[in-house]
């Protein structure tokens, strides 16, 4: 059968995380030559990040418990280098009729895919909080990123509000790291976890480690407090964040003085490049996302995409790993190439595991939409625009948006930098709670090129 593979279109594998790395090893083990893109200096993703060249912690002090996990992504990346073709730093920017368009050093390019394996990951769920575009205000992600890439702390004294596994993971290295963690705010009840536990049981390892995180921030003396509601972080824009103040389970108020905040609640896929490559989406009522619909190997309702990790769906690293591989058999599968049927049916098994697990934390650790349908009307909710709460709702209530595209036309709340991937999911809770719908009704931002900023000068290459 005359495949596109053998019209000389290639397989493009966006992103080289764990499901990336997998999707490639797949792919060469079927003889194909995979283009991996990714728009990051080196390969290993979000919880496999490298750190730069001359850097030299070890793989204990940077992955702890998941560092086998790592050296083994890593060395599978290195492994594959010979066979495939791998553009580190390049972004794929937008996705239209059969092909990719990337940038790099201001070039934009189009390449075309016979298949397209979208593996682009996740990034930190946000809710507004009076205060939190002061300086020193950043999300988790962001500072584990500064201690995983550079080995530096946000601050001197950090507290970390939110709730989700990288919560805890985020404030036990931040010990670790010597730093003084002033809290670690959860807005979940410890009731939420405890009914997740026949869940969580699913990964009874996985389990065990995030309990140890959290008795060994108790162990240090660090207050660890659940189910509270963020009431404001205080500082002052010429200084920035000094404290953050909270109501307790029990309705007491307490504050707590910082210097820097680790803000986020649980994670969001990044599901802009199966948008703009025509995906259909559905809403996910367990967890409030918006998630591209696919199959159970991967295979979404556009022709020739695939979707892999946690931009497909939040499973975690470890099944990102399973997707991934089954992402690129259902590739190699309707490019008319024979798959392992045992192995395809091992992985399903083991994905049907994680998802359990994954079912169990978006239980233990709830996305509270309410919080952001509370914010006060002159809390920022759009940070790269400056655009508050008050003129959003004013743009449902007076200006008649019904949802949340309209109201950013009207409002710029998602015009911004980030493209409403840190301000979308609030600011359609508050569309919602403005309209009195659903939040499903209050709908999506569509994705639209490009997925991130390219510069103007951008020239098309070859130009
Ligand atoms: C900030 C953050 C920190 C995390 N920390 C931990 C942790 O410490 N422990 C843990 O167990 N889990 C952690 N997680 C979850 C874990 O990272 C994921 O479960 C796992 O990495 C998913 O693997 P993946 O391959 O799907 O995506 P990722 O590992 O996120 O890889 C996605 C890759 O795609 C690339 N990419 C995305 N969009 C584009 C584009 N448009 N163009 C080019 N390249 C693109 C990215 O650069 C990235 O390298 C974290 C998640 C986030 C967001």
């Amino acid at each position: 059968m005359a495949g596109p593979q053998m019209t000389g279109q290639r397989v493009i594998v966006v992103g080289a995380g764990p499901a990336g790395v997998r999707a490639a090893e797949a792919l060469v083990a079927a003889g194909l030559r995979p283009l991996v893109i990714d728009e990051g200096r080196r390969d290993g993703g979000q919880i496999y990040r490298r750190q730069p060249e001359g850097f030299t912690r070890g793989y204990q002090a940077l992955y702890g418990t998941e560092a086998v996990r790592a050296r083994a992504a890593h060395e599978t990346f290195d492994a594959l280098k010979e066979s495939i073709d791998y553009w580190p730093e390049t972004l794929v920017w937008n996705v239209s009729e059969g092909q990719v368009w990337t940038h790099r050093d201001g070039i934009a390019d189009a390449v075309p895919y016979a298949a397209l394996i979208v593996c682009a990951g996740a990034t930190d769920r946000l809710l507004p909080v009076k205060g939190w575009n002061l300086a020193g205000c950043y999300s988790l992600g962001g500072a584990q990123i500064a201690l995983k890439a550079q080995a530096c702390a946000i601050g001197r004294k950090v507290a970390f509000l939110g709730t989700g596994p990288l919560l805890y993971l985020v404030a036990s290295q931040y010990l670790k790291a010597g730093a003084n963690v002033a809290a670690v705010l959860d807005t979940a009840p410890l009731s939420a976890r405890i009914a997740a536990l026949p869940k969580l049981a699913a990964q009874p390892d996985l389990l065990w480690t995030g309990a140890k995180l959290t008795l060994a921030l108790k162990r240090a003396g660090v207050p660890v407090l659940s189910g509270v509601t963020p009431i404001a972080i205080e500082g002052s824009p010429e200084t920035g964040v000094s404290a953050v103040r909270v109501r307790t389970a029990s309705g007491s108020e307490r504050a707590f003085e910082c210097d820097a905040m680790g803000m986020g609640w649980h994670l969001r896929p990044e599901t802009q490049i199966a948008d703009l490559a025509r995906c259909a989406f559905g809403f996910d009522a367990k967890t409030g996302h918006w998630l591209p619909e696919c199959d159970e190997d991967g295979r979404a309702s556009a022709p020739q995409v695939y979707l892999a990790g946690d931009g497909a769906r939040i499973l975690g690293a470890r099944c990102a790993e399973v997707t991934g591989e089954l992402a690129a058999m259902a590739a190699l599968a309707d490019l008319g190439r024979a798959i392992d049927t045992d192995r395809r049916r091992a992985l399903l098994s083991a994905k049907a595991g994680y998802r359990r697990f994954a079912d169990g934390l978006a239980q233990a650790f709830p996305w509270r939409g309410d919080l952001a349908r509370a914010v006060s009307d002159d809390t920022v909710v759009c940070r790269c625009e400056n655009v508050t709460a008050g003129t959003l709702r004013a743009s449902v209530t007076v200006g008649g948006a019904t949802e949340a595209n309209r109201a950013k036309a009207y409002s710029r709340v998602g015009m911004g930098r980030c493209q409403g991937r840190y301000c979308g999911a609030a600011g359609a809770e508050i569309v919602a709670e403005a309209r009195g719908c659903s939040l499903e009704a209050a709908g999506r931002l569509r994705g639209q090129a490009p997925v991130k900023p390219i510069g103007l000068s951008t020239r098309r290459a070859g130009a």
